[in-house]
């Protein structure tokens, strides 16, 4: 479904560029939830952000092909990738209060995502919205609706931000630390709903963690990241088993 390959991404206002990601490669299968987990700084945001055709300033896509059922995401038209990304693939940012706009309400947020990619009148669009937010365990949307994102809970708006990511029904979802920012109990509650999102709905999922326990209870294969290079993939229950490397028995430990 998604085919990574040879991805490297760097910074282009250093001389020599300083590289950030280095020859990355991997797939996501058809209705898996595939792991990438390492220590902060080693990579998984640039990597997670380049699949979606963002990026951080200066940063570059340097050499690689990223393709989602076989089209190269890295040579399509600006147009060709605007209504790609969102609809085929969309992400769940790994801080929420930033992606969601604080003087905009809720509901209108996510009947955004329609506005641009379906063609949907404002009627069934604000129809699908409340399902949308009901899916995600919002049991109360037509309250929701009129909301700003300061006057919801983290938990909350980190569902806001998973019915907005799934309403145009990607193939793919990529979350990117889902669940940092919120309380344990919370913590639960989101990597259930996302696992529901994958089992109902049968979308892929890339779940971005730096706990390797996270990606035990949700991956059955995971990649994991060093310093912008993926030092071992496979099945997690072999990883955890049998690490071939240093750092990932460190990660292991680190499991609480
Ligand atoms: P975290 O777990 O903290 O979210 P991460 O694995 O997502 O970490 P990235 O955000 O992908 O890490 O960052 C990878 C590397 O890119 C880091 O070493 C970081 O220092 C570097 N980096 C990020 N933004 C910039 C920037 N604007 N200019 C130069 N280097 C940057
Ligand atoms: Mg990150």
């Amino acid at each position: 479904l998604l085919d990574v390959n040879n991805v490297s991404i760097g910074f282009a206002d250093t001389k020599p560029m300083q590289m950030v990601v280095n020859n990355i490669s991997f797939q996501v299968d058809q209705g898996e939830i595939l792991g990438i987990v390492g220590e902060s700084g080693s990579g998984k945001s640039m990597t997670a952000l380049s699949i979606m055709g963002l990026h951080k300033d200066t940063a570059r896509i340097t050499s690689g092909e990223i393709r989602v059922e076989g089209n190269n995401l890295l040579s399509m038209s600006e147009n060709q990738k605007r209504s790609y990304l969102g609809k085929e693939i969309a992400m769940v940012f790994q801080e929420p209060m930033t992606s969601l706009n604080p003087v905009m309400k809720i509901g209108d947020q996510v009947s955004e995502m329609l506005a641009i990619h379906t063609r949907l009148s404002r009627k069934e669009q604000k129809e699908k919205t409340l399902e949308a937010l009901f899916e995600v365990g919002l049991n109360n949307p037509e309250e929701l609706y009129n909301k700003y994102p300061h006057e919801l809970s983290g938990g909350m708006r980190q569902r806001v931000m998973i019915a907005m990511a799934m309403i145009c029904k990607p193939k793919i979802l990529i979350a990117d630390e889902p669940t940092t920012a919120l309380d344990v109990s919370v913590q639960a509650q989101i990597l259930a709903l996302l696992k529901k999102m994958n089992k109902e709905h049968g979308v892929s999922i890339i779940l971005i963690s730096h706990d390797l326990g996270v990606i035990r209870t949700m991956c059955e294969r995971t990649i994991v990241m060093s310093q912008g290079k993926i030092v071992e993939q496979g099945l997690v229950e072999d990883i955890f088993r049998n690490p071939k490397q240093e750092y990932t028995k460190k990660l292991i430990d680190a499991v609480p």
